[in-house]
């Protein structure tokens, strides 16, 4: 009986012990089944507050930045240049330029700390306008230098009587320019126009290429979407490939939308510079007895037809040429028998 008794409480006790150690170790799996999973939810929980705090460091970090400096991006001014158009003399600007003697004969500079990206060479129409000469080169200048450009300045000037010829200047300008350097590049620029954004890059492109977009004196909106006039840039291959510009625009207007039937003709699109980096200040003038070219419109119907009879290849002059410290001066005296075609 006694036997029996310790029997049975042994097997009441280790009933107990095995629910006991049952119950633990189920409890046990059961800690090890669940754990990864409870450790993955805590794991994400640290990590998204991780995240949620560097968003607000972030916002907060952008928001003082944009306290601070109000408007204004990397360097301060978005690449906006405050224009100075009051008038300046000559020997002013001969005398700043003085000092940097890295401006060759010419106005012909090179960056030294880099390869240029383009070899540039600027052409100015001018006649009777030299009181803006000075204004844009004083501009210009320090602008084309930060654009790490290689660039000459190339004037030329219309002596004569005929009536204004921007067009057939700007070929006759072409080729001397050509026969002075290699450049790859050539940009066409009113003598006054200063552009108001030093990011409005002076290189060509795959394109041909129009700058002056945004002109103060149309409320910096484009007069019309064929607009090429102002400054245009075309590579030296653009230029040869569309046959220059006209020679028969003699007086003003409609030259400039005749390079951009050429242009177009010849396969190839206008780019423009992006938003503001296009706005132009232009000096104020008067139209001092220049006659407006009334044949223009006529002109303008037969683009295609006289695209390769007038332009680089009819075009036969020698002009006179002296090299200044800030630019070439190529003076010419333009006739119409310099430019011979049949059917004028
Ligand atoms: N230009 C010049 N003398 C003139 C007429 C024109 O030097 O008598 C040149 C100058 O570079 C000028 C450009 O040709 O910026 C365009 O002429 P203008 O300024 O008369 O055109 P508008 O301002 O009326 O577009
Ligand atoms: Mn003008």
């Amino acid at each position: 009986m006694s036997a029996l008794k310790r029997m049975m409480r042994v097997s009441n006790r280790s009933l107990i012990a095995f629910i006991f150690f049952f119950s633990l170790s189920t409890s046990c799996l059961y800690f090890i089944y669940v754990a990864p999973g409870i450790a993955n939810t805590y794991l994400f929980m640290v990590q998204a507050r991780g995240i949620m705090l560097r968003e607000n460091v972030k916002t907060i970090g952008h928001m003082i930045r944009l306290y601070t400096n109000k408007n204004t991006t990397l360097n301060g001014t978005g690449g906006f240049l405050s224009v100075n158009v009051s008038e300046i003399s000559f020997d002013e600007v001969h005398q700043l330029f003085s000092k940097d003697v890295d401006i060759g004969p010419g106005g012909h500079w090179r960056p030294k700390d880099c390869k240029p990206r383009w070899k540039v060479a600027v052409l100015i129409p001018f006649r009777n306008r030299h009181e803006h000469l000075p204004i844009f080169f004083l501009h210009l200048i320090p602008m084309l230098q930060k654009q790490r450009l290689e660039f000459a300045f190339y004037v030329i000037e219309q002596t004569g009587t005929q009536p204004f010829n921007r067009a057939m200047l700007f070929n006759v300008g072409f080729k001397e320019a050509m026969k002075d350097n290699t450049w790859d590049c050539v940009i066409f620029h009113d003598v006054d126009h200063l552009p108001e954004n030093d990011r409005n890059y002076y290189g060509c492109g795959e394109m041909p290429r129009h700058f002056a977009a945004k002109l103060d004196k149309y409320m910096y909106i484009l007069p019309y979407k064929e607009f090429f006039g102002g400054v245009s840039g075309l590579t030296v291959e653009q230029f040869r490939k569309i046959n220059g510009f006209p020679n028969a625009f003699w007086g003003w207007g409609g030259e400039d939308d005749d390079l951009w039937n050429r242009v177009h003709y010849a396969g190839y699109n206008v780019t423009r510079p992006e938003g503001d980096l296009g706005k132009y200040t232009s000096i104020p003038h008067h139209h001092r007895g220049e006659v407006q070219f009334l044949g223009r419109y006529k002109l303008l119907r037969y683009s295609k037809e006289r695209q390769y009879i007038d332009g680089l290849n009819n075009l036969l002059c020698t002009p006179k040429v002296l090299v200044d410290r800030l630019y070439t001066n190529i003076s010419v005296n333009l006739m119409p028998e310099l430019a011979p075609i049949e059917d004028y």
